[in-house]
Order: structure tokens, then C-alpha cells, then sequence
């Protein structure tokens, strides 16, 4: 049987890129859950805002039984769609990032979002990462792992993926959006940023990519 692999951390550890490459290797499918706590605030900002422009969670909750998302295969990668709408570019923007954790520290938002994470794992064959995937979402997870990195570390690679992508970045508010979220993400009552207690944490500031993806492969092996 194909295994499920919980993958944690901190913001910009490099989670999602190298779970992606892993499960590539693996043969496994991939889902990076940030995705969809970004993709419920975006169509917050969209759709659910009040009238001075901030968004009402009422409006949000009255809301769930029409959003539908959706994973769709482009390429190797899952593609995450939200109303039919491809919004992967629109997920990364500061808007997104700067509401992201005040969304998902809302118990209404996890308890939504539980049912298609798990869902997707029922079967086996799964690499996803998160903050409380070894914790909560999938405990009995057949590998664990935490990653962590220095904050400037972690800074200089934000950046560089939003240049990437063609968005607009300014070094410090994107150092300033890491901490406040780490924060926000670690302080929360539910299902707060945690390392589970047997998962392995890999701190990756001086590492390169390849050489985390290594590191982890080695333990599958293990
Ligand atoms: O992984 P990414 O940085 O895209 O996640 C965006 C935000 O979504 C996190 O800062 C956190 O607030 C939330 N999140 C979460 N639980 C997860 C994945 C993401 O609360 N499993």
C-alpha cells in the first residue's frame, strides 16, 4: 500500500515545493491545504465582505453550502479550483496572505475544510502539507515530518517565488506577513501550528532543496 505522508511547518520552509517533487518520485498525489485556506479567504474578499469592506464571517458561513472546490489534475500538479475558477495565481497575492490566518484560525473554516482533506487520503498513496496535518487532520499519517527555517531564510525564498510568479513583493512586508502569520497560526486555540510529538523535524535554513528532499527520502526508506 502506497503511503500517507504528513508534511508540517512553518511558513515557507519549502514545504509544498518539495512535497510536490516527493510525491512525483513516489508516485503519490500531492495536496497542499494552505491552497484551500487561501482559496476560502479569497472568495471571502470576493464575495463576503461587509459594507465598509472587511470581511463578515456570517456571510462566509451562509456561504459554504455554494462553494465548491475542486482539485483538478494540470499537468502533474493539482490545480485547485473554487467555483470553477483556476485561482492559483490570485491565492499568493498580499491580500490573500495578509487574511489568510484569521480565516483559518476560525473553527467554523476548519471543520469545513476537514472532510476534503481526509477524503483525499481514504485511499493512501498521499503526500499533504500544512500546519496540523500530523496533528489533527491525518494523526495516524504513516511518516510525520516538521520542517522549520531561520526567518530571513525563509524571507529571501517568499520573495523570490512571488517575483516568480510576476506579483508585486516588498522584502519587508513579506517578512513581516511570515511572523504575523507564524504567530497567529501558533497562538490559535484550534488546531494550532504544532510539531506533532512523532514527527521528524528537519530544519532546512542551510540546506538546499534537493538536499531536504533527500533527507526525507531517506527516512520513507528507513
Ligand atoms: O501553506 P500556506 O503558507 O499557503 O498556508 C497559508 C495559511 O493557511 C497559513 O498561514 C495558515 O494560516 C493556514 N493553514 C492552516 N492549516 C493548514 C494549512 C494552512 O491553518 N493545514
Amino acid at each position: 500500500k502506497k503511503p500517507v505522508i504528513a508534511i508540517d511547518g512553518y511558513s515557507s520552509t519549502g514545504k509544498s515545493s518539495i512535497s510536490k517533487i516527493i510525491a512525483e518520485k513516489l508516485g503519490i498525489v500531492h495536496l497542499d491545504t494552505g491552497a484551500l485556506y487561501r482559496g476560502i479567504t479569497w472568495f471571502a474578499l470576493q464575495n463576503c465582505t461587509d459594507k465598509d469592506g472587511n470581511i463578515s464571517l456570517p456571510k462566509l458561513y451562509d456561504s459554504f453550502p455554494v462553494i465548491s472546490l475542486e482539485f483538478k489534475r494540470d499537468e502533474d500538479e493539482l490545480v485547485l479550483y473554487v467555483n470553477q475558477i483556476n485561482i492559483s495565481k490570485e491565492i499568493r497575492t498580499a491580500e490573500v496572505s495578509d487574511h489568510v490566518s484569521f480565516i483559518a484560525k476560525q473553527k467554523e473554516v476548519r471543520d469545513f475544510l476537514l472532510e476534503t482533506q481526509r477524503s483525499i487520503a481514504r485511499n493512501g498513496g498521499v503526500i499533504m502539507d500544512g500546519r496540523d496535518i500530523g496533528t489533527v487532520v491525518l494523526p495516524s499519517a504513516d511518516f510525520k515530518f516538521f520542517l522549520t527555517a531561520s526567518i530571513e531564510e525563509r524571507t529571501r525564498r517568499r520573495y523570490e517565488e512571488l517575483l516568480a510568479l510576476g506579483l508585486e513583493a516588498h522584502i519587508d512586508q513579506v517578512r513581516e506577513n511570515l511572523i504575523e502569520r507564524d504567530r497567529i497560526d501558533s497562538e490559535r486555540e484550534i488546531s494550532p501550528l504544532k510539531k506533532a510529538d512523532d514527527a521528524i523535524e528537519i530544519d532546512n535554513t542551510n540546506l538546499s532543496k534537493s538536499q531536504t528532499i533527500e533527507s526525507i527520502l531517506y527516512h520513507l526508506k528507513k
